[in-house]
């Protein structure tokens, strides 16, 4: 018989059945009283909950439509951005920018490090920058930024607008827009939020609205928050097609929030990546991010020399569970894990299980049930 398939790739993530069956209701018309209201709340409560005195955008696209969304409002041709890059998707704003005539000057660190913050402040009084962005988890190496370090150095720069990241962070890991200094935070569904892929959020604080304001017409048109504007303060209003049962997911995602609790959401996530990371270790595995920038989101693990990447991935997927593979430098050489989320203890005991079962398969001198007793020990704590 074969097991049933886990996806513990690091998004999209489990999805949770009260947020499934929402996807499975009859599909409304957009401009439905009842839907326009559950839209307004879910505007509001993400408002709300992420603490801005500005806009949220919610819209149907995956989280690049976001960080397009957020370059397009703040930055126009000719502007310098500075890009602070922990890996793949940091390096992703350096194509966007670039596409858009933006000039842009990009600190990178070695995968698995972070930038130093002295650096970006230095870096930052050289020329005047529109907008600086970060992404606050990189899935690529698992490294997670000191957003709210790197905030305080960038607010000393007037012209300068803070974009952050969050789409392996938000609603696992603190983001408050306000309070940390944030002008422009974009997500997706697909990670923390437990909600299947399709959903593009965007906070705007204040100073980005401005911004906004002083740029006139852009030429992004799906992106432009001019376009949205009037959708997000009247839902019942018409620019382009919400994602209804997405929209209705993603109430459910926030109603479950709640019930957690932010804060106990926020502190579950240290606890389960503590306890998983540790785990890994105890086995053999290695986690590529160094302990002091560690994300708690995901775990990105480096194969003990000798080890075959699609063998060691072929071999899980029959043990029913699917992880992703390495990026860049890595491909090859490491495979990723995701545990954020609405992911239980079922799916968290389960994985690491198959991951012995795997290694234990592939001839590696390993005793079954230690890393699984290390996990227990640790998620019990
Ligand atoms: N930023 C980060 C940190 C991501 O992990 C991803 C997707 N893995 C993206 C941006 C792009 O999001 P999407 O694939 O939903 O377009």
């Amino acid at each position: 018989m074969e097991n049933r398939r886990l996806v513990m790739i690091p998004g999209p993530t489990p999805v949770i059945d009260s947020i499934q069956k929402q996807m499975g209701r009859p599909t409304a018309a957009f401009g439905d009283p009842d839907f326009v209201k559950d839209y307004k709340e879910v505007i509001a409560d993400l408002k709300e909950m992420w603490g801005t005195e500005g806009e949220v955008f919610v819209i149907a696209g995956s989280g690049t439509i976001a960080m397009e969304m957020a370059i397009a409002n703040t930055t126009k041709k000719g502007d310098n951005v500075l890009i602070i890059s922990h890996g793949y998707f940091g390096d992703r704003f350096i194509d966007l920018c670039e596409r858009k005539g933006i000039h842009v000057d990009v600190l990178s660190s070695e995968w698995g490090k972070i930038v130093p913050v002295s650096e970006i402040e230095k870096k930052l009084s050289e020329k005047t920058y529109q907008a600086l962005t970060v992404t606050h988890v990189d899935t690529a190496t698992g490294v997670c930024a000191p957003i709210e370090e790197i905030g305080k150095a960038v607010a000393k720069f007037e012209e300068t607008l803070y974009i952050v990241d969050g789409v392996c962070a938000t609603a696992a890991i603190p983001e408050s827009v306000d309070k940390m200094g944030i002008d422009v935070l974009l997500t997706g569904s697909q990670k923390a939020f437990g909600v299947p892929p399709g959903l593009a959020i965007v906070w705007a604080g204040p100073k980005a609205m401005e911004r906004r304001g002083v740029l006139g017409t852009i030429p992004e048109f799906y992106a432009d928050f001019d376009k949205w504007l009037p959708i997000m303060n009247n839902p019942a209003l018409y620019f382009a097609t919400p994602a209804v049962n997405l929209v209705w997911a993603m109430k459910e995602a926030i109603r479950i929030i709640k019930e957690e609790g932010l804060e106990n959401r926020y502190a579950r996530h240290i606890k389960v990546a503590k306890a998983m990371q540790s785990a890994l270790e105890t086995i053999g595995l290695k986690v590529l991010a160094e302990p002091d920038c560690r994300a708690v989101t995901l775990s990105n693990l480096i194969y003990p020399k000798g080890l075959d990447d699609a063998e060691f991935r072929n071999i899980m997927l029959k043990e029913g569970v699917v992880v992703a593979g390495g990026l860049g430098p890595y491909k090859g050489k490491m495979f990723r894990l995701g545990h954020m989320g609405n992911t239980d203890t079922h799916e968290l005991v389960a994985v690491m299980a198959a991951i012995e079962r795997t290694l234990y398969k592939m001839g590696v001198n390993i005793e079954l049930g230690k890393g699984v007793g290390v996990l227990q020990k640790g998620l019990l704590e």
